[in-house]
């Protein structure tokens, strides 16, 4: 399988391969080891910023899913070693007292009771509903066989009881700048965690008039890694708000 080469988990090689894809697109053998690369000067946790001129099927989508999930996969094991250190350091404790060693204490998290505001780890935003469903729809596809990695989808006109209730625990969202931004002013959703951000179809993203939109968030994910900007050109109203939303991009032409 040509993906195997591209440095993608395995848990997502074997999605690809159960979605029957045996080659990378143009797009994809591009886009994804560049956005994998996190060696950007400067800060040891930066990525490289892309901006990536591509039409409806390419495989843009895969192109940056694959990518932005792998990383989201590799943070998740670190974070799972470093609470596993935790809970082995306060059993040592306790044995060392003479006590049992504690319980971890789980919360049902299908009780509305023990819902909380959603920290997402990335977050990719389209400029419309349907695109909104097929991207999480490839999303759910692609994270098959990985444990633990949750996609949510925020966009108008679902119920928000609903649309809470599916946010819980997501490390992936995909909206539309309205209702992502209804539901972080009603503090259902924190965007401080994203560490990656996708805008696909930006164009049309500015064609729809989400402009400010799309600033808001920017100023929001203040703990943003890396950008990825997806357009069907680089028409120079894109570049300007490329420039407001990233830093130094390298650009990729399909
Ligand atoms: P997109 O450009 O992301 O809308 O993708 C267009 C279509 O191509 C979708 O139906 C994908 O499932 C499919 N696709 C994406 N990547 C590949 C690939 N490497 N091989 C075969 N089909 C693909």
């Amino acid at each position: 399988n040509g993906f195997i080469r591209l440095g993608l988990a395995p848990e997502l090689i074997r999605a690809v391969e159960d979605l029957g894809f045996t080659q990378p697109t143009s797009v994809q053998d591009q886009v994804i080891p560049m956005a994998m690369d996190n060696s950007a000067e400067g800060e040891s946790s930066r990525f490289i910023d892309l901006m990536v001129s591509s039409q409806t099927g390419s495989g843009k989508t895969a192109a940056f899913l694959l990518p932005v999930l792998h990383t989201l996969l590799q943070l998740q094991a670190e974070s799972d070693e470093r609470e596993r250190a935790e809970e082995k350091r306060l059993a040592d404790e306790a044995t060392a007292r003479g006590e049992p060693a504690p319980k971890r204490k789980r919360r049902n998290p299908t009780d509305p009771r023990n819902f909380k505001a959603a920290t997402p780890g990335a977050l990719v935003l389209c400029p419309t509903r349907e695109l909104a469903q097929q991207v999480a729809h490839d999303a759910i596809d692609l994270v098959r066989h990985c444990k633990g990695l949750r996609i949510a989808n925020v966009v108008g006109g679902m119920p928000y009881q609903l649309q809470i209730a599916r946010l819980q625990n997501a490390n992936l969202v995909v909206a539309t700048p309205g209702r992502l931004l209804d539901l972080q002013r009603s503090q259902q959703i924190k965007l401080d965690q994203v560490k990656f951000l996708v805008v696909d179809e930006a164009d049309r993203m500015l064609d729809l008039g989400f402009a400010d939109d799309l600033a808001e968030v920017n100023q929001l994910t203040i703990e943003r890694h890396q950008t990825m900007m997806f357009s069907a050109t680089f028409a120079p109203r894109i570049q300007q708000l490329a420039s407001r939303v990233m830093r130094e991009p390298q650009k990729v032409q399909i």
